[in-house]
């Protein structure tokens, strides 16, 4: 079990709902799942569907509490009532405020529910180097699945086709499922960042924009690129260069001890430069591992220091209304003196 202080969150027992956050203490990866930690033996309580699972998957000292009937947090109010724990703190980003009810329903009158916020999520922002394997994993299949994906693209072929292809690559080569929904978009509408797949053919001289993630053993990888059916026109050159420098400046300035934002201000000047910076609609990347997004966000704002293990994408883009949009995005690793690119796939201008 990890070390938490609980002193300096004023609590005495926490109470873990974020399925997520569930799985990263307790290697529970069911659906149904809530843990309690105090200075006691962690509980996981589950319902009796995932008997079985919770025994084979649970890691470390865990004793499993399967719910028979009613809510999982009626039950923990139940267990934690018989003990003298008397400050529970809970996700407050992740508990339904319908669980927060049932909770306080059931919980005696002098405990108190204490709100806390990202707790697991701020442990889990550094990698452990098991964590670090499954995501490198995760991004190799994402680029085998790219490449062969990329056999099937020629005009005619719509969004959907891509997508569609991209997923059942993914799979093939041995993820368990796209980490979100793989986005293809051509011509103009790459101009949308999260653009859905439509069935829209590709045309020869339009661009076409793919952002796709696997998720393997649980673990995500992100990426987008850009590809050409032919030789693409000078402005649309142009625009794929200039994110592609914003891009490498982006990761020339990763190592330990840089703050997030620093990282996304490297993009922006360059882009700035080439006179792109208001056409950068978002920020400049973002945390992964168990979930797609994750802390720390690259953007204007955070201060968040950068620490070796932590695991991010860079992904300037650039946006032109009734033109096109480029994006290129990697998932890297940070390290003590800077950063190893996970993601091996080519940002070469690319013309198919
Ligand atoms: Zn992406
Ligand atoms: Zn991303």
């Amino acid at each position: 079990m990890i070390l938490l202080n609980f002193e300096e969150l004023g609590i005495d027992a926490l109470l873990i709902s974020g399925l997520p956050n569930v799985r990263y203490v307790s290697g529970f990866t069911g659906s149904n799942g809530m843990v309690l930690v105090t200075a006691d033996r962690p509980i996981l309580f589950t319902d009796p569907r995932y008997q079985i699972q919770a025994k084979h998957e649970k890691i470390g000292d865990f004793r499993v509490h399967l719910v028979r009937s009613g809510p999982l947090s009626h039950a923990v109010a139940r267990v934690l009532a018989k003990t003298r724990y008397k400050k529970l703190g809970f996700e407050k980003g992740r508990l339904t405020y319908e669980q927060y009810l049932a909770l306080k329903e059931k919980l005696p009158l002098n405990v108190e529910l204490v709100p806390v916020g990202g707790v697991i999520e701020k442990v889990r922002m550094v990698k452990q180097p098991a964590e670090i394997e499954k995501i490198r994993r995760s991004v190799f299949t994402n680029s085998q699945a790219f490449e062969a994906a990329k056999k099937r693209i020629k005009p005619g072929v719509t969004e959907n086709d891509v997508a569609a292809e991209i997923d059942y690559q993914m799979r093939r080569h041995g993820a368990e499922k796209a980490a979100f929904e793989t986005i293809v978009a051509s011509g103009e509408r790459s101009a949308l960042p999260h653009a859905h797949p439509t069935r829209k053919p590709l045309a020869k001289d339009e661009l076409v924009l793919m952002d796709m993630g696997s998720c393997q053993n649980g673990y995500t990888s992100d990426m987008t690129r850009v590809l050409f059916l032919e030789k693409p026109k000078p402005r649309i050159a142009s625009l794929y260069r200039a994110v592609l420098e914003a891009q490498l400046a982006a990761i020339d300035s990763v190592r330990e001890g840089v703050t997030a934002e620093r990282v996304d201000r490297a993009a922006r000047i360059v882009l700035a430069a080439h006179k792109l910076d208001k056409q950068f609609l978002h920020s400049t990347g973002h945390g992964l591992g168990l979930e797609i997004h994750e802390s720390p966000r690259l953007g204007k704002k955070d201060k968040t220091v950068l620490v070796e293990g932590m695991v991010i994408t860079i992904e300037p883009g650039a946006y032109l209304e009734g033109v096109g949009g480029v994006r290129i995005e990697d998932t890297i690793l940070v390290t003590k003196t800077g950063c190893e690119v996970l993601t091996p796939t080519s940002k070469e201008l690319t013309v198919l």
